[in-house]
């Protein structure tokens, strides 16, 4: 590579976070007091006075300004996946000499009012009153990012309505983070622990992604429209020599990665690991875990930036759950534990799990809140390019269940027989055989790459969430059903005489009300279809069929126990996820059209005019040559062409029908039930012609051009 010259090689210490107004920066800028104002409002969630933000307003822009920044932007999560944010300069009116100022208030940090009509609020904003509020969230640090439009201070905000509904993922998270942490407390009081002040949810979002080369992309419209491709036969070499997995790293993806780290850790992201995934151009990226909120925006600053940086290096980076049809898909593995502000993990078994009482319990929490709302965490995974990933055999299936392995199954066990656990399984000794390695000991559990839901030793791994996607939704889930988990267990043990007792009495009635939920085998064989089904666990296929579990009674109750979301919040998203579903089908239906109209019809049409034209040249020039194999090609061509003329107009007839069904659910499940299956009907003629016709006369580059393209 020719940009390896000594200013590319940097100490990662020196950069890191050097974008970002942290607690560092704060400390050493702030006066003390104003120093002390904010850590108190970050800890304790209290409100900030106006003079205190005036302050920190007034020595984040200098920061910023010392950075290059010309302006500032407040950084939102609106409801459609991606962040949204508007750009306002830090100048002032100019002055009577003509020059101007930098100004930039505690008022203009704290509020921001975007002109936000047309982000979706499922009908919580009526056109009249259509404003969207942000507000400053100083939990998660600001942070100054260069690119081509220069730098822009971000200031991490929440999005709201003037009645204060929530219009973005950061505030019900915020709200569910604050449930948990006082459940939690409650929790550790059960057992005499006085001390922490604080309970946190801690993510690390292991991020999958796929690479391919841009002028490929840009040859192909499907990619272009909707992010996946809607045609493409497998070519001749897929993964089934899973040579790429953890395979080196090819250099034009190794310089990419290089700038992608440098990128992320200016900003503070703490990208800690890379690697080669299953499939061929596919790629995993994985940060060191952090408070929930923080891991959340980091994820979402980790997928703009590969997207970003894939484009100055020429390539594009494809987010979509599912771009390859038959190729492994990709997701994100959102790691969730528990941990204290004095830094104990509540998931860890620690050395004796049998003994361990506290864990114990707070694994049968756990366990019966992921299998009291089941439908409500697959729901929050839901995601369009999730529904083609899901239950394909190589993502976990849509059916949620949790791996614990041998360790703690057994544990499990003696609870559900006898009420007390007395003994566990013992870590062996790995034994390499070889003298000059080390002998190490096992983990006590084994992997199973298989589970939706796993436990990883001293934190839960949900597998589920599609890698387009923001992990907020599952965290928010997560944190929500654990704290309603640990309220019910505390209001039981605290109207007891006998805590120890009732400890004791409600870890078994928990373990054995929800073991059903525990699965340790091969979470893709068809034979756990059909156990799951017997045990009674949900297995929902599909997006449309999961967004009901948003706004069941049980949800409902739910989140406004815990004052995560009110009901017509929730309606507001279960509406907006059925209209998204349906304008996303529509445009990959409108585009599938597009494509097999304009491009593969007449490509397939030029192909079959050349092979006529030879095969006429051929008999003109002698009869006794036998043609009859170009012949049947070009029957074979022709066929196949009436069929894609016929499903074509199917599917182009289908389209009107949908768009006029007024009731967005109903619409959705039109989308879902009727014009899915006529892709579906109309990809197949064409997946075949591609395998007939001269790749020369193909109109887009195919799946072995951009699999293997880089
Ligand atoms: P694995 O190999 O089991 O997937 P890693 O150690 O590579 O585990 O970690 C995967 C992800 O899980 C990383 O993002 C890591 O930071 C995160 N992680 C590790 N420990 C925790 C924890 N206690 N809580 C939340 N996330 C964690
Ligand atoms: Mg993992």
């Amino acid at each position: 590579m020719g940009n390896t010259n000594n200013e590319e090689y940097y100490n990662v210490s020196d950069i890191f976070g050097e974008n970002v107004f942290n607690d560092e920066v704060m400390r050493e800028r702030l006066p003390k007091k104003t120093y002390q104002r904010l850590k108190e409002t970050i800890r304790l969630g209290a409100q900030l006075d106006i003079e205190t933000a005036d302050v920190i307003a007034h020595e984040m822009k200098e920061w910023a300004i010392e950075k290059g920044a010309t302006h500032y932007s407040h950084w939102f999560q609106p409801l459609n996946g991606i962040t949204a944010e508007k750009h306002d300069s830090f100048i002032s009116a100019p002055m009577s000499n003509g020059k101007v100022l930098m100004t930039f208030s505690g008022k203009e940090l704290i509020k921001g009012e975007p002109d936000a009509s047309s982000f979706p609020s499922g009908g919580l904003r009526v056109t009249f009153e259509a404003r969207g509020y942000t507000t400053w969230d100083c939990t998660s640090p600001a942070f100054v990012r260069q690119d081509a439009a220069g730098a822009t201070l971000c200031i991490p905000t929440a999005f709201c309505t003037f009645t204060g509904e929530a219009l973005d993922q950061k505030t019900p998270l915020l709200r569910s983070m604050e449930a948990l942490n006082e459940q939690g407390l409650r929790f550790l009081r059960l057992f005499g622990n006085t001390t922490a002040k604080r309970v946190i949810p801690c993510v690390g979002a292991e991020q999958e992604y796929f690479l391919i080369d841009k002028e490929m992309y840009k040859a192909r419209k499907d990619l272009v429209y909707t992010g996946r491709t809607l045609f493409g036969a497998m070519p001749p070499k897929g993964q089934e020599l899973e040579d790429h997995y953890f395979g080196a790293i090819k250099e034009r993806v190794a310089a990419y990665m290089r700038d992608v780290n440098k990128e992320l850790w200016k900003l503070g992201v703490t990208a800690k690991t890379q690697h080669n995934e299953v499939a061929p151009a596919q790629h995993e990226l994985a940060p060191i875990y952090e408070e929930a909120n923080v891991a959340v925006d980091h994820n979402q600053l980790t997928m703009e930036t590969l997207k970003k940086v894939a484009n100055r290096h020429n390539m594009y980076c494809l987010l979509n759950e599912k771009p390859f049809a038959g190729v492994n898909g990709s997701g994100k593995h959102n790691n969730w534990s528990v941990v204290t502000d004095d830094g104990v993990n509540l998931f860890d078994p620690g050395k004796t799990v049998h003994e361990n009482k506290q864990f114990l319990l707070m694994l049968c929490a756990v366990l019966s809140a992921v299998d009291k709302h089941a439908e409500l965490l697959r729901e929050s995974a839901a995601d369009i390019g999730n529904d083609n990933r899901l239950g394909a055999a190589e993502a976990p299936p849509a059916i949620i269940s949790v791996y614990l392995g041998a360790q703690l199954s057994d544990v499990l066990d003696q609870l559900i027989e006898s009420g007390t656990a007395t003994h566990s399984i013992k870590r062996e000794k790995m034994d390499t055989g070889v003298n000059v390695l080390p002998d190490f000991k096992k983990d006590a559990m084994d992997r199973n790459r298989t589970s939706p839901f796993a436990f990883t030793g001293n934190k839960f791994e949900f597998r589920m969430v599609g890698s387009r996607d923001s992990v907020g939704e599952a965290n928010i889930v997560l944190n929500t059903i654990l704290a309603e988990s640990l309220a019910d267990i505390c209001d039981y043990v605290e109207a007891s005489d006998n805590k120890d007792q009732a400890i004791l009495e409600i870890t078994k009635k928990l373990a054995t009300d929800h073991e059903r939920i525990v699965f340790n085998g091969n979470g893709y064989s068809a034979e756990w279809v059909q156990e799951a089904e017997r045990r009674g666990l949900p297995n929902i296929p599909s997006m449309v069929e999961a967004i009901p579990a948003l706004t069941s009674e049980d949800s409902v109750e739910l989140f406004e126990r815990f004052n995560v979301f009110s009901k017509t919040e929730l309606e507001s998203r279960s509406e907006i996820e059925y209209e998204f579903y349906a304008k996303r089908i529509n445009i990959e239906a409108r585009t599938m059209v597009d494509i097999a109209r304009k491009q593969i019809i007449p490509s397939v049409m030029a192909y079959t005019t050349k092979l006529a034209q030879s095969i006429n040249q051929v008999k003109s020039a002698t009869d006794k040559a036998n043609v009859s194999t170009q012949e049947s090609i070009l029957v074979d061509v022709s066929d196949n062409l009436s069929v894609v003329k016929e499903k074509l107009d199917i599917l182009e007839g289908m389209i009107p029908k949908a768009s006029d069904i007024i009731e967005t659910k109903r619409r959705a499940e039109f989308y879902h039930d009727e014009i899915i299956p006529a892709m579906n009907e109309l990809r197949t003629p064409v997946d075949k012609l591609e395998m007939l016709v001269d790749k020369n006369e193909w109109p887009m580059p195919s799946y072995g051009d951009l699999l293997f393209g880089l």
